[in-house]
């Protein structure tokens, strides 16, 4: 991951410098995590960068921002044009996409709405999240002993700041026992995700995959891979994913825009499948590699493809 060659910010209506881009330390969100964001990508194509679902991401920010009762000063249509004008700015062919509205600095009793919303929208190069080489070998996953917090006690279905210390307590405690990923299991006892991936296994030629009934995040990339799949002619079954369908699967990946398609090759030392990458696993990963560069025109309706603006245009439009 590189922040170094990030030069522009989106902050609160206009491009600012990645060194200018600050918040003061009282900020309600370091101290409570009252803030929504969301995780979206851009490819690169033959016809110039272009961001994968960024209406849906987007319409996704703003439901977060509703259940958590953060009114965003800005219209969707404006924070899509931020977005593209982000990235045109900083000159990327292809980056990681990170939109965040948090309550900043006003007060620090519980109830933040004396607070000043703060919205930005960072981007950076990031290669996919679990490492290039896991996308073709699979990641070892781990059962966390951490369980995925119930929607009942924070709605998973929002994309919130402060939710993730669930999935950073996961995460951790994998890596620290050499696991590249952890899957937490729902109240019921059934899986839900990975720290930051939705989860799917395939047995006998059909997918299945879980929903908000086990307290997930519905992802973007869940959703596109459900309908690519159902395109070639897999059956998507959707329902609650037991470790043991887990266990005796063909084949299992995560899904995720940090992580893309990644196959999983062991759970907790037990191979899953051949302890390889599935073929219906490769082959959604190469459909899902031809959609996101372009090449598969029957889903170019998800790419939007950014324009390129003179930094000097951009910049001094909003002086
Ligand atoms: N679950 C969690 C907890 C996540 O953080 C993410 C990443 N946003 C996902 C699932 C996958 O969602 P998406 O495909 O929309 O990135």
């Amino acid at each position: 991951m590189s922040f170094d060659r990030s030069k522009w910010i989106w902050m609160n209506g206009r491009p600012v410098r990645w060194d200018d881009a600050q918040v003061h330390i009282s900020a309600h969100a370091l101290h409570y995590g009252t803030g929504v964001f969301e995780g979206i990508r851009c490819y690169e194509t033959e016809e110039g960068p272009a961001v994968f679902r960024l209406e849906e991401h987007i319409a996704r920010l703003f439901d977060s921002a509703v259940i958590h009762g953060i009114d965003i000063p800005y219209t969707a249509v404006q924070l899509e044009e931020a977005v593209c004008e982000t990235i045109a700015l900083n000159e990327f062919e292809a980056c990681y996409v990170r939109p965040i509205c948090f309550f900043g600095s006003g007060v620090l009793g519980l109830d933040p709405r004396a607070c000043r919303l703060e919205v930005a929208i960072l981007t950076w190069p990031w290669s996919p999240l679990l490492g290039n080489e896991s996308v073709v070998t699979g990641v070892r996953v781990t059962i966390s002993p951490w369980v995925k917090l119930h929607s009942s006690m924070l709605p998973t279905t929002a994309k919130a700041c402060g939710q993730y210390l669930n999935s950073i307590l996961a995460v951790r405690d994998a890596l620290r026992r050499g696991y590249d990923e952890a899957l937490l299991l729902d109240a019921a006892g059934n899986l839900a995700e990975g720290s930051g991936e939705n989860l799917f296994v395939v047995k006998g030629g059909r997918l299945l995959t879980n929903d908000q009934d086990s307290s997930i995040l519905m992802g973007i990339t869940r959703d596109s891979v459900i309908e690519i799949a159902r395109d070639l002619g897999y059956p998507v079954e959707i329902g609650s994913v037991t470790l043991e369908e887990l266990l005796n699967a063909d084949e299992a990946f995560l899904t995720g825009t940090a992580a893309e398609v990644t196959p999983i090759r062991e759970v907790d030392e037990q191979p899953v499948g051949g302890g390889k990458r599935g073929s219906i696993t490769e082959q959604i990963q190469n459909v899902f590699a031809d959609v996101t560069s372009g090449r598969d025109r029957r889903y170019c309706r998800w790419l939007r493809h950014v324009e390129t603006v003179s930094r000097e245009y951009a910049v001094g439009s909003r002086q």
